[in-house]
């Protein structure tokens, strides 16, 4: 049984205090508790609603995340493992879940748990609670399983009342400090548990300033603080109609209320929805001694990671303020230092953080945030977690991780969240442009990216401004967590005050959003709607382009460069590559498509989509014979203008792919598509054309249709077109034998779309066969031409009947843009007017266009692959639709057996990681 140390003496603020802290004896002679590994867990008691940690005792821990949310877990977990953690305990989550079951009323018997757990606490301290000699004062902070950061308030200070406050004073012998925490203690309790506006607190703050002639809050001498808080005593019984109460447990239980009702407030919602949170109990109440950075110059606190969160690098990377309490450096009202400069100030404590940091990577083996507070000379740390980083920094982590030894290649592939890859394949300014660019100033690089954008200066108007289909850049002060809807409405967010682990830096970092801070020259006037920097003004209507790698705020909008796959990118790919078992191919339409998605993993084309090869240049005018055209031969002629656009088009991009298979779709849109539709439009074409307005007029007339995406088109049009495929397949075989003549390896694949029975595909099928005999006995061509013929599956009616289907085709393709349009009965094109209500009101829980539809959409699918199979068991099966490239729907392709996915070139990396994730999990 591993022996632990006993615990260290116990905690006493009071340096001056004369009195000796009474249980301190008897805690230092228990004996060591309970083994921390090897011994069977305590099952989860359903009525405990309070677990404690401290030395007393520890009664959670990292496996409780659930009941005890992540910051409670955690606590327990770092008391565990003897890192200096003030003592406290945590309501549990499923507490919160019972409150709201209760119609918001505190469950029956909680206050009597929490009166034994301060009781203990008390002990454990040394310190009582409402004591006029030695008070105790807590913490109430709220933490749900899942970290949403600054979503919920913290209450410091509590306990505090007007005897205890003297009580404070005496026991540190620093009589402005104990008013200024009371003075805290009240305005939090008035704003966070009653709804004070903080503007009324403040106003009572700016008097006393005056009346003091301070110039800073520091400034205020010890009266001045005192009567602030017979000020805000007064502004509280003003707007609450009450006396701020002078019972600690009762400042406790309306405290513990107000977290519990925090759950529920707009700006946490509006979190759950975005980062798309759901399942949880609710929020646990953290309950904890306090301890203090604002005790003077030899006290301060601070946020770090355990590595740089922005780039990844594996140097730990914070900020601190000296004499300041808890939210200062969070809140960003205060510019703090970087911790590098720690040693100046007090070289023991940096170095202790240097040491928690390697254990807590030891311990977590993941990067962590933490909080960490100094009182008088001592650290205590107050909070630690798994950091959020962005895609780029979780791949550089993940790779040093495993380099290190602190993880395996497979956790380092299911370390990195594939969809934040996005960020590694988003533009970056382009390098030439930038160095011709006139950078305005320059702010802290805050979360990657290039951002374009005009400003918009409240949460509010950001959000109107992009729902208008405007790009616009959050420009603040700071942000708060009721910014956070307009936060993400925006492209980019540019704040002049806080730092690196500001509110904006850390939500911006989260989401991967173009981000930069504390960009102190800008001058902010959100009323006149300007930026003024350097003598520069800047409006609504002024392009902006921030630089969230580099901190670059520029006038004027820069253009931006593609990315490319290197490094540590690189090497998680191949680690990826090695453990999925799908494979992953790319939508292209063009030779440039083709090689970047090649230069990203693509193993083949899984849709190539022809119809765009035809409306370039000259192109688009045959096509337009073509379809005005009344007889077969006229049509045929006009598609022979077609066709030698259509084999070079092919030529390109077997020659790009290498060997690899690319499926080609034969025409799909309806034809109008092709048509002008305005007046001059319709007016030029029949000049060009030289045929008669009326002609032209009569066509478009004839062609339009009341529901086109359910009209003539897909393979419709080659039943009614015979000689749109021969033309078609014409090209695609006399490429092929050009490029295999050359020596190129093509391997087309020739996908009929929108097939709904068996009988379409079949006679299709034998026209492209023979179309295909034709060629070659033209060409003179006999060795080997291997073209699979195969079909989409994105009508219900071919996936409920695939396994007839499947008799004429090679492969399958899934279609799931059509397939989730004719499922739902959505149009995707308008789907916008009404989903955004959908999603508000919980009908859908995701944009059915962009995540597969599981348990809809994917029975067609599983049913499709089932049959299909079972009629030929070499039947190949992959999935083109948008889905093809998002993470979820990618797993779920894995699970349905599917052969590969094909996804937009920019995301390949994000399905092979995600398919590598797929195999893992
Ligand atoms: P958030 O989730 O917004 O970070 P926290 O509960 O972690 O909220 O805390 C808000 C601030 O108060 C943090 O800076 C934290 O370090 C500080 N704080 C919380 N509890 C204590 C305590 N017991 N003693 C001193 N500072 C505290
Ligand atoms: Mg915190
Ligand atoms: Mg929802």
């Amino acid at each position: 049984m591993p022996t632990r140390k006993k615990p260290s003496s116990v905690r006493v603020h009071s340096a001056k205090s004369s009195k000796p802290t009474r249980p301190s004896k008897k805690v230092a002679k228990r004996p060591a508790s309970k083994p921390r590994t090897g011994a069977p867990r305590p099952k989860v008691d359903p009525s405990k609603m309070v677990y404690y940690f401290g030395a007393m005792r520890t009664e959670g821990g990292p496996e409780l995340k659930a009941v005890l949310g992540g910051k409670g877990a955690n606590l327990a977990d770092m008391t565990s493992i003897r890192l200096p953690v003030p003592p406290g305990f945590t309501i549990t989550t499923t507490t919160c879940a019972r409150y709201y079951e209760s119609g918001q009323r505190l469950p029956h018997g909680l206050m009597n748990e929490v009166q034994k757990n301060v009781d203990l606490l008390q002990k454990e301290t040394g310190k009582v609670f409402g004591s006029i000699e030695n008070p105790l004062l807590v913490s109430v902070r709220s933490g749900a399983a899942v970290s949403m950061p600054g979503m919920m308030d913290t209450i410091l200070n509590l306990g505090l009342t007007d005897q205890s406050v003297e009580g404070l004073a005496a026991a540190t012998g620093n009589r402005r400090f104990a008013f200024d925490a009371y003075r805290r203690l009240i305005n939090m309790f008035g704003d966070v548990v009653m709804g004070v506006d903080h503007e009324h607190f403040e106003q009572a703050f700016t008097r006393i300033r005056h009346k003091f002639s301070a110039q800073q809050d520091t400034d205020v001498p010890e009266q001045g603080i005192v009567e602030l808080c017979e000020a805000y005593k007064q502004v509280y019984r003003t707007h609450v109609g009450d006396e701020f109460p002078q019972n600690p447990f009762k400042q406790l239980e309306l405290a513990i209320e107000s977290v519990f009702k925090s759950w529920n407030a707009d700006r946490a919602l509006a979190y759950r929805r975005i980062a798309n949170i759901q399942g949880l109990n609710g929020t646990a109440v953290n309950v904890q001694s306090m301890v203090f950075g604002n005790m003077g110059d030899d006290s301060g606190t601070g946020v770090a990671f355990t590595r740089n969160p922005s780039t990844g690098e594996n140097k730990f990377y914070g900020e601190f303020l000296i004499n300041a309490q808890g939210e200062d450096v969070v809140a960003g009202i205060r510019t703090p230092r970087p911790v590098d400069e720690m040693p100046r100030w007090n070289r023991k404590v940096h170095a202790e953080l240097l040491a928690i940091k390697s254990r807590l990577e030891k311990h977590y083996r993941e990067m962590q945030d933490i909080e960490f507070t100094i009182e008088r000379g001592k650290l205590y740390m107050l909070q630690t977690r798994t950091g959020k980083r962005t895609g780029a920094a979780a791949v550089k982590i993940a790779c040093d991780m495993v380099r290190e030894k602190l993880i395996s290649e497979r956790e380092a592939i299911l370390r990195v969240p594939a969809g934040d890859l996005t960020q590694l394949l988003l533009p970056s300014f382009d390098p030439t442009a930038k160095k011709l660019a006139k950078v305005l100033t320059r702010g802290l690089p805050a979360s990657p990216g290039a951002a374009v954008g005009r400003p918009a200066f409240t949460a509010g108007e950001a959000t109107e401004r992009a729902r208008a289909g405007e790009k616009v850049i959050l420009v603040r002060k700071e942000t708060s967590p009721e910014d956070v809807e307009g936060m993400h409405s925006a492209i980019g967010i540019l704040t002049s005050t806080g730092g690196m682990t500001s509110h904006a830096a850390v939500v911006a970092r989260g989401w991967g959003k173009c981000c930069v801070v504390g960009a102190g020259e800008l001058h902010i006037d959100p009323v006149l709607g300007t930026i003024t920097v350097k003598g520069r003004t800047l409006g609504r209507q002024d392009l902006l382009s921030i630089d969230g790698s580099t901190g670059e705020v520029i006038e004027g909008s820069l253009s931006t460069v593609a990315p490319t796959l290197s490094g540590d990118f690189a090497k998680l790919m191949k680690w990826a590559d090695a453990y999925r078992t799908i494979g992953v191919r790319t939508n292209a339409d063009t030779p440039a498509d083709a090689r970047r998605a090649r230069d990203f993993g693509a193993e083949g084309i899984g849709l190539c989509r022809t119809e765009h090869m035809f409306f370039e240049g000259e192109r688009i005018r045959a096509m337009r014979e073509m379809i005005l055209a009344e007889t077969r031969e006229a049509r045929e002629r006009a598609l022979a203008k077609l066709l030698p656009f259509q084999r070079d088009d092919f030529v390109g991009i077997f020659t790009a792919m290498k060997g690899l298979p690319v499926t080609i779709r034969l025409i799909d849109p309806p034809l109008h598509e092709f048509l002008p539709h305005s007046d001059d439009a319709v007016e030029e074409m029949a000049s060009t054309l030289g045929v008669p307005v009326e002609k032209v007029r009569s066509r478009v007339s004839q062609l339009h249709e009341a529901n086109p995406m359910l009209g003539h088109r897909g393979c419709r049009l080659c039943v009614t077109y015979p000689e749109i495929l021969d033309m078609q397949v014409r090209a695609i075989v006399e490429a092929s034998i050009a490029c295999l003549r050359d020596k190129i390896k093509a391997v087309p694949e020739i996908m009929i779309p929108l097939v709904g029975t068996r009988a379409e595909l079949a006679v299709l099928r034998a026209q492209v066969e023979r179309m295909i005999r034709q060629v070659r006995e033209e060409q003179d061509f006999s060795p080997k031409l291997d073209i699979k013929i195969g079909t989409m599956i994105e009508v219900p009616r071919a996936a409920l009947t695939a396994d007839e289907i499947a008799l004429d085709a090679d492969f399958f393709s899934f279609g799931t843009n059509d397939l989730t349009q004719m499922t739902f009965g959505f149009s995707r094109d308008d789907i916008n007017s009404f989903l955004p209500d959908y999603l508000h009101r919980d009908i859908l829980a995701q944009d059915p266009f962009q995540t597969l539809d599981q348990t809809g959409v994917g029975q067609l699918v599983e049913m499709a692959v089932r049959k299909g199979r079972a009629a030929r068991p070499a039947l190949k099966l992959g999935i083109c639709g948008e889905h093809g490239g998002d993470p979820r729907s990618v797993h779920f392709c894995h699970r349905a057996g599917l052969d590969y996915v094909s996804c937009s070139p920019f995301r390949v990396p994000i399905a092979r990681l995600a398919a590598a994730q797929a195999a893992l999990m």
